[in-house]
Parts: structure tokens; C-alpha cells; sequence
């Protein structure tokens, strides 16, 4: 569970054609990021494979299912937000269950969900704690336990870490790279940071202006770079 393909998928705002025309296979387990200079598509292209846009044309298939015309909530993936996207005014333990309680789950089996995502971000001792009383990193781990609890078939994140300081930034990228080795769920992340790309990605989907340049591992973009901006972007920190 996890595979997603998009076939020809396009996205047009208005005159604006901000994604032509985009085929990609994502296998189930995957860690995808997608990379590219700001304005070049990155978020568009994931909030269309989480529902969030309607495509203009094209398909979306999760599991081989079209998921084109479904709502967010039927897909099965979870967006993970950056951190200040938590409920200020709720303890960590009812952000991670929101959720849970919106689908009306039952509480012993939330309790147990919440207990399980805590253990693995290691924010058992913070479960009646505020937002505002955690620590940068701690909050980014309260987002992403919100999405752990629903068991998504895919993770999709955007640029999550863009606001945390360099050196939490470092931490939080070997957090998510670890939670993906424990969970070995499909996840896309959306970076302009070439050092995110090449550290945590699988496969890397190289963007430019809506159209893939390039896919391929960090080793295979950095050794054989299909053009200039590829060398140019995987190349030099901007
Ligand atoms: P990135 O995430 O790579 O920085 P985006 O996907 O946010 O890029 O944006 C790609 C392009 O689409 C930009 O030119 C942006 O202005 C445009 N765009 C994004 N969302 C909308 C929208 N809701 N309405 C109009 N234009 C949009
Ligand atoms: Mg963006």
C-alpha cells in the first residue's frame, strides 16, 4: 500500500498552465522528494496528489485506484503542515488525536493510537503540554504524529522544516528519515534545500517551471546530470 502514478497530470490557475503535463510512478515504501526553485510547482504538485487542487487534466492513481475525483480525506495520505499549523489552545495529546475524534473513533482506540505515536516521536512525557511549551523540533513531531495516527498509505510534506534554524533543521531531517525507516511508508517532500534532497531521498524529482527535468537517485543526479539546471541545482547550494 502506497504506490501512486500520476499520468498526465495538469494544472492550470486561471491563463497560468503551472504544470503541463506530468507523468511519475512512486512505489509503495518510497522516500520522494521533490526539489526545485521557489515558484517552480512543488506545492501545487502535491496538494494535487493529496486532493487539495483539482487537477486540470490528467489522472491520479493510489494503489492503482483513480483517486482523480475523490476528496482528500478518501485518499488515504496525510499531509503533514508545518508546526505552527497546531491547535494552540489544545495539549499535545488532543492535537495528535484530532483527527481520530473528527472521524469519531473510538477513545480507547485513540488512546492507544496517540500513546503508540508518542512513543515513537518521543513525546510520552509532553502529552498534557501546550504547543506554546514545546520546543521547535517538538512541535514539528506533534504535526507529524497527527498524521502517524491515521495510518496513512503516504506521507506528504511540505518543506515542514523551512522555519526551524539550521542546526534543528539538521536533527529533524535524521527524525524523519528515521521514521521512515521505522514505518516504511511511502513519503514525499517537497524542499528547495539541495542538502535535504540528496540526504533523505530515494528518488529525487528534479522540477522546473511544472516539468520534471530529471528523476533519479542523489548519486545518479550528481554523477549524471541530465542537463544544466539539473548540475546547476544538484551542484551548487543556493
Ligand atoms: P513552489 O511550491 O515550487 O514554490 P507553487 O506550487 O506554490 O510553487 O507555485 C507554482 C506557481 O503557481 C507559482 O507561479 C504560483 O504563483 C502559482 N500558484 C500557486 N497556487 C496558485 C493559486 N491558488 N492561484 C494562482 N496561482 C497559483
Ligand atoms: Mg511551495
Amino acid at each position: 500500500m502506497g504506490s501512486i502514478t500520476l499520468s498526465k497530470v495538469s494544472k492550470s490557475f486561471g491563463e497560468a498552465k503551472v504544470i503541463p503535463s506530468i507523468d511519475l510512478e512512486i512505489q509503495d515504501g518510497e522516500f520522494v522528494v521533490f526539489v526545485g526553485p521557489s515558484g517552480c510547482g512543488k506545492s501545487t504538485l502535491l496538494r494535487l496528489i493529496a486532493g487539495l487542487e483539482d487537477v486540470s487534466g490528467g489522472q491520479i492513481l493510489i494503489d492503482g485506484k483513480d483517486v482523480t475525483q475523490k476528496a482528500p480525506a478518501q485518499r488515504g495520505l496525510a499531509m503533514v503542515f508545518q508546526s505552527y499549523a497546531l491547535y494552540p489552545h489544545m495539549s499535545v495529546r488532543n492535537n495528535i488525536a484530532f483527527p481520530l475524534k473528527m472521524a469519531k473513533v473510538d477513545k480507547s482506540v485513540i488512546d492507544k493510537k496517540v500513546r503508540d505515536a508518542a512513543g515513537i516521536l518521543n513525546l510520552t512525557d509532553y502529552l498534557e503540554r501546550r504547543p506554546s511549551q514545546l520546543s521547535g523540533g517538538q512541535r514539528q513531531r506533534v504535526a507529524i504524529g497527527r498524521a502517524i495516527v491515521r495510518e496513512p498509505s503516504a506521507f506528504l510534506f511540505d518543506e515542514p522544516l523551512s522555519n526551524l534554524d539550521a542546526a534543528l533543521r539538521g536533527t529533524m531531517r535524521l527524525e524523519i528519515s528515521e521514521l521512515h525507516n521505522q514505518l516504511k511508508t511511502t513519503m514525499i517532500y517537497v524542499t528547495h534545500d539541495q542538502i535535504e534532497a540528496m540526504t533523505m531521498a530515494d528518488k529525487i524529482v528534479v522540477l522546473n517551471r511544472g516539468n520534471i527535468e530529471q528523476v533519479g537517485s542523489p548519486l545518479e543526479l550528481y554523477s549524471r546530470p541530465r542537463n544544466l539546471f539539473v548540475a546547476g541545482f544538484i551542484g551548487s547550494p543556493r
